[in-house]
């Protein structure tokens, strides 16, 4: 690595919605602080490809409707591209853009032989029937087949997606290339060549790299309080997971709302609640009901784990932040106009690039447990993903004591650091 320049805060972003900005800003920064060169810049700076496909499907009453999905292919210099599909009637290009780039750099910081991907369907999957969603999965894997492909591109679940959809991904593409092809796409359920431990792995992730955080701030946890935005797979788990480490878990919240309990929330009981009421918290009594969701980005905790969707912390609300450690599960959380003022305050980030590849480790596993023909315990699954994220913790904590810059240019820095050698190892411009 070059000799650190100065840290400089990123940019604010122009568009405060544009998570593609947001990602860009930090990656100036790191890349500065990198000397990186001009050529290997331009490189990372744009995606690979893009691929804008309209996949007309049969919908129930009869009608052709026409739906525009999207894959980005960030980066495959270090691995075939990763990253999962996301089903949302507020997908865009951009969006797409930026959640491929942080794949490549969230496989590159846990150093897993990956690439980054992501891919997105516009469209609103909870009016949607399961044969419309089933015909409209099998459409995209055609339109995608000469993108995917174990050695190519492989991709996984994102929001609004799960195993049932990459179960008739695995299947449609299995019959374009005539064999059944287990390794082309992750998350599948466990009976068909899912992994083990792949369901916990992101919220597990964020809980392993939440102690070495406490660690390093010499914070107990069975005397830390905790607020977890967002109650779906990454929020219950990381929540879940967090207490059974001593944590109190104060807040929880979905999009019915923010529910506290100043004795702490238990979060077995939540889930339970969460499971026999559509998904959601809605009418949970074991906490109350804040008046303003959002109160829960501010409240009275140590720690804050935001793992519902982007930019939810902003220059807005970024000033009354009391958590002293924030662990982000979802991508994107933080807008980029947020990060001096949390600087500013002394808040540790461990940043999604880091906290949340947990997933995409365990998936790694998947992919290689589908290629060996083997499958490993649980044990084997859940230490190995342990040590990988205490080892890339400790690999971005000592970079980001080493230039003095926060956890999230450091995250930034180690993963932009490793494609770049492997650029000028590779070379062939
Ligand atoms: P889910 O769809 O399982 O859960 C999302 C949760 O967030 C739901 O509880 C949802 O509530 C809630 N939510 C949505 N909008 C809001 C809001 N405005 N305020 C509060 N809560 C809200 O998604 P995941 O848990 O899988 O993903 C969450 C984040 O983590 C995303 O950013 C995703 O990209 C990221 N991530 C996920 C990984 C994974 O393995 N699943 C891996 C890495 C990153 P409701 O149910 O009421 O709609």
């Amino acid at each position: 690595m070059a000799a650190t320049t100065v840290y400089k805060e990123p940019a604010p972003r122009v568009d405060a919605e544009n998570p593609l900005e947001s990602m860009m800003s930090r990656f100036n920064v790191a890349t500065e602080i990198l000397g990186l060169d001009d050529e290997t810049y331009n490189v990372l700076k744009a995606p690979d490809k893009q691929i804008i496909v309209h996949i007309p499907v049969t919908m129930d009453n009869g009608k052709v409707r026409v739906f525009e999905g999207y894959r980005v292919v960030h980066n495959t210099i270090l691995g075939p591209s990763k990253g999962g599909i996301r089903y949302d009637k507020n997908v865009h290009l951009d969006e797409v853009k930026a959640l491929a780039a942080w794949m490549t750099w969230k496989c590159a910081v846990v150093d897993i032989p990956y690439g980054g991907a992501k891919g997105g369907i516009i469209c609103d999957p909870t009016t949607m029937s399961a044969g419309e969603i089933e015909r409209l999965t099998r459409g995209y894997t055609l339109a995608m087949k000469d993108v995917f492909g174990p050695d190519r591109d492989i991709p996984a679940p994102d929001m609004g997606t799960g195993p049932r959809e990459m179960a008739w991904l695995m299947d449609e593409f299995s019959k374009t290339v005539g064999a059944t092809s287990p390794a082309v796409v992750t998350g599948k359920p466990l009976v068909m060549g899912g992994s083990l431990g792949r369901t916990e792995a992101t919220g597990r992730g964020v809980m392993v790299s939440a102690l070495a955080a406490m660690k390093k701030l010499g914070m107990d946890p069975k005397q830390t309080s905790a607020a977890v935005q967002g109650f779906g797979n990454v929020g219950s788990w990381a929540a879940k997971l967090l207490s059974e480490q001593g944590v109190k878990i104060k807040c929880i919240s979905d999009v019915s709302g923010a529910y506290w309990n100043e004795n702490g929330i238990n979060i077995d009981e939540a889930v339970a609640y969460k499971n026999v009421h559509k998904g959601r918290l809605d009418g949970y009594t074991g906490a109350t009901l804040m008046d303003n969701a959002d109160d829960l980005l501010t409240s009275e905790v140590d720690l804050l784990v935001p793992a519902a969707v982007e930019d939810v912390i902003t220059e807005h609300n970024a000033h009354d932040i009391k958590a002293k450690l924030i662990v982000e599960g979802a991508n994107g959380p933080t807008a980029a106009s947020a990060d001096p003022i949390i600087n500013e305050k002394g808040i540790m980030v461990v940043p999604d690039i880091l906290a949340n590849s947990g997933g995409v480790t365990v998936s790694y596993f998947e992919w290689v447990q589908n290629r060996q023909g083997f499958k490993w315990s649980e044990d084997m699954v859940t230490e190995r993903a342990d040590r990988i994220m205490n080892e890339a913790f400790e690999k971005v904590y000592a970079t980001s004591q080493k230039y003095n810059i926060p956890m999230r240019i450091a995250a930034y820095v180690v993963a932009i650091d490793k494609v770049a050698q492997t650029y000028k190892f590779r070379g062939g411009f």
